[in-house]
């Protein structure tokens, strides 16, 4: 059994949330590198090179990538050979966004749903912790802007809806978005499992590097197809008009109840953040 002091989370959580918001990714780079190059209208290739150039300029003045911030969401995946000591996890993790979002001076954007009073500290996170073996824990913290979750949807399709049903619903979630998700966006989607699994599925989904494949085939294959036709659609980098609608679609999936088929479409803005760390 393995022991871990839970302030150890907490500043590693702080780390992360602060480079996360400010550090975007090499594999979102070189997916609006792949835009660039695919992309015809010469408006949406300028906004394109713009969005590298404010990625170069938040990863050098360590500054914020976008003005949202996002809701911190952190992934914990909790080696069962693992001791936590010292306080609770989940308030070691609250803590651990405190002080990321004060040191990093980052936008605090978490109200009272009826008053919209701030709670002022980017408080609460949304965590998700699961147990897996082994004697390691994987923090993983991926803010998310309000203007791309608002665009996200979770509905229950019927099984006769089939494969079609699902490829007409995303292109039709992406196409009545409009330039609100601010795009280029990535499209994670998750079929199948139950109301609230399938959402996490989406989420879950975007958090595989972009320009990977998907190691199942049929999935791989419509991830292409459903890319294909949101980039027909002609809406473009800040919807301002062009091919480069998504850079990506992402799918994970699992079994569901022989009376549904859940489908969960979590739209991410062109700010894919997410940073990660194993202690
Ligand atoms: S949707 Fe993304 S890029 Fe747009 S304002 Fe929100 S965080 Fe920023």
């Amino acid at each position: 059994m393995r022991e871990i002091d839970v302030k150890v989370i907490t500043e590693k959580v702080r780390d992360l949330c602060i480079r996360a918001n400010t550090e975007i990714g090499d594999d979102v780079l070189k997916a609006f590198d792949r835009g660039i190059e695919q992309e015809e209208s010469p408006l949406a290739i300028e906004i394109l090179k713009e969005l590298k150039e404010n990625a170069r300029v938040a990863r050098e003045e360590q500054a914020p990538v976008c003005q949202d911030t996002g809701y911190a969401v952190v992934f914990v995946e909790l080696g069962q050979d693992v001791h936590l000591s010292g306080g609770d996890l989940k308030e070691a993790i609250f803590e651990g966004v405190r002080q990321g979002y004060r040191d990093g001076y980052l936008r605090k954007s978490i109200c009272h749903p009826f008053t919209r009073k701030n709670t002022g500290d980017n408080t609460p996170a949304v965590v998700h912790t699961e147990l897996v073996p082994g004697e390691k824990i994987k923090v993983i913290v991926a803010p998310k802007g309000g203007g791309s979750e608002n665009m996200s949807r979770v509905v229950m399709l019927t099984p006769s809806d089939g494969i079609e049903g699902i490829k007409r619903y995303v292109v039709q979630r992406v196409k009545e978005s409009g330039s609100n998700p601010c795009p280029p966006t990535i499209v994670g989607i998750g079929i199948g499992g139950n109301f609230e699994e399938v959402a996490l599925l989406a989420k879950k989904s975007l958090l595989r590097p972009l320009g990977t494949r998907n190691p199942d085939p049929e999935l791989d294959r419509l991830e292409s197809e459903i890319l294909t036709e949101i980039n027909k659609l002609g809406i473009g980098p800040q919807g301002l008009g062009g091919r480069i609608t998504s850079l990506a679609v992402h799918i994970l999936m699992m079994p569901c109840h022989i009376a549904s088929f859940p489908l969960g479409v979590n739209i991410q803005c062109h700010v894919h953040r997410h940073k990660e760390a194993i202690l």
